[in-house]
């Protein structure tokens, strides 16, 4: 059966299309509006992808189970946004709402780099950090739908000042955002390539930044073990560069590492779609 699913991200949503096997038959991409207009973007998306028995939303944030958006610090003026209601009201269909790393983390889980593992991870490094699990085979929202928001673990005592309010928390330190933060600007996609060439500045960048994302990897796998942590995020997952240096520093950098098995670091195999893809999958398990 088809299913629509829709990413909002804090620059664009994404929406698709997909078959029960994921394969994307359509799609739609749409700057994400301000708030006041995200029902509207939402509402003009699905109506682009055409009809479809079930939708599925994935949204950034902190996302109650009955499809309410309590906040979120990457999109403006968020506040007990009911998406879900809202949204079914406009389009006369039940409307399932995650939030988007969990949704993420379903389709890296069920048609991704983690198919087949019955305790497994997602972590998005992107603008921030969003990140999902999987454990004993169930996908985990916790007791409030908050499970998996590690970008705001705290990782440096009155470090950097984040987007939401705090200091120090590992997205500062670890997303697509500090990498830039780390190289002065230099966009991930140039740091890569001239860490390849042999630039020994962006080869410390890259070995700085790579610490601090083994530092929070390090960090989850000593919570719930999981047999497969996979790394999304743009230039990360597509770069051959940053993964060795990841690897080598979360081997150092996890509890007793000279006597355990260690959980596998895999590049997410889905992109940027995957978001939209497990909206999409999980609207239509509900
Ligand atoms: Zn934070």
């Amino acid at each position: 059966m088809n299913a629509i699913g829709i990413d909002v991200g804090g620059t664009k949503c994404l929406g698709v299309l997909v078959d029960s096997d994921a394969n994307i038959l359509a799609w739609v991409r749409k700057p994400t509006p301000s708030t006041e207009g995200l029902i509207d973007t939402l509402q003009e998306i699905v109506q682009e992808l055409g009809a479809a028995p079930t939708i599925g939303i994935g949204l950034p944030g902190l996302i109650t189970p009955g499809g309410v958006m309590q906040a979120a610090p990457n999109l403006k003026n968020v506040v007990e946004l009911p998406v879900a209601t809202e949204l079914e009201k406009r389009c006369g269909q039940k409307v399932h709402v995650e939030n988007d790393a969990t949704s993420a983390t379903y389709a890296e889980w069920k048609f991704g780099a983690a198919r087949g593992a019955t305790d497994a991870a997602f972590v998005g490094l992107g603008t921030g950090i969003g990140a999902g699990f999987v454990a004993g085979g169930c996908l985990q929202r916790g007791a409030h739908g908050y499970a998996g928001e590690i970008g705001h673990m705290v990782v440096q005592v009155d470090g950097l000042e984040c987007v939401c309010g705090l200091r120090g928390c590992w997205e500062r330190y670890a997303s697509g955002w500090a990498l830039g933060n780390f190289a002065g600007g230099v966009a991930g996609e140039i740091v890569a390539q001239r860490a390849a060439d042999g630039d020994a500045k962006m080869i410390e960048v890259v070995d700085v930044f790579s610490k601090w994302v083994a530092i929070g990897l390090a960090n989850l796998a000593n919570i719930i073990d999981p047999e497969v942590i996979v790394i999304g995020g743009g230039v990360i997952e597509s770069s051959a560069v940053f993964m060795p240096v990841v690897q080598k520093w979360f081997g150092r950098l996890l509890y007793s590492a000279q006597s355990r098995t260690h959980p596998r670091l895999e590049s997410a195999q889905l992109g940027e779609r995957a978001g939209a893809i497990g909206a999409a999958l999980l609207g239509a398990s509900m």
